[in-house]
This record gives C-alpha cells, structure tokens and sequence, in this order.
C-alpha cells in the first residue's frame, strides 16, 4: 500500500531525502507522495523510511492504494529500471 502525507504536514520536507525512490515533493499546500513511486520502501528497508522522520506522524497508509507485497517489489523494479534507462547515454 501506498503511503499518504495527510493535513497536517507542516512543510519541513524532513521526509525527503530518506525516501529512496525519490517519491515525495513539494504540493501545491503540502507535501506529496507520488504513490507511482512509493514502495513502502520494499526493496530497500524492511519499514517505511518516511514515517518515523515526520515529527508531526502526517504519513499514514492510503487505503486507496491496497496492494501485495509482490505488486510493491515490481513497482520498485520499474523504477529501478526506468532510472537505469534514463542514465543510458
Ligand atoms: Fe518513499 Fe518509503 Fe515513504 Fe514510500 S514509504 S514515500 S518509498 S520513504
């Protein structure tokens, strides 16, 4: 599953530099997650980096986003492989 920034995100973009597949930008009111790209952080951590980071405990689950621990681990090879192929000359 996905994770979310919910309304009371206060903007201090701690979050961002620990999510790995590079998942959560600046919104237009808060942050955001992009859930194309979250993974919960499968592939890399055994937990989601982003929660324990957020002082204010705004990331949450989205359970709009249900999906297998499989589905997460493809997602994360897309990505990894979309990287890849933007860095080829
Ligand atoms: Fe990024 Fe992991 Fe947080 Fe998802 S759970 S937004 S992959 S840090």
């Amino acid at each position: 599953m996905a994770l979310k920034i919910n309304e009371d995100c206060i903007n201090c973009a701690a979050c961002v530099e620990d999510c790995p597949n590079q998942a959560i930008s600046e919104g237009p009111d808060i942050y955001m997650i992009d859930p194309e790209r979250c993974t919960e952080c499968l592939g890399y951590h055994d937990e989601p980096q982003c929660i324990p980071s957020c002082g204010v405990d705004a990331i949450i689950p989205d359970p709009d986003r249900r999906e297998t621990r499989d589905e997460l681990l493809a997602k994360k090879e897309r990505i990894a492989s979309d990287v890849l192929m933007s860095a080829k000359p």
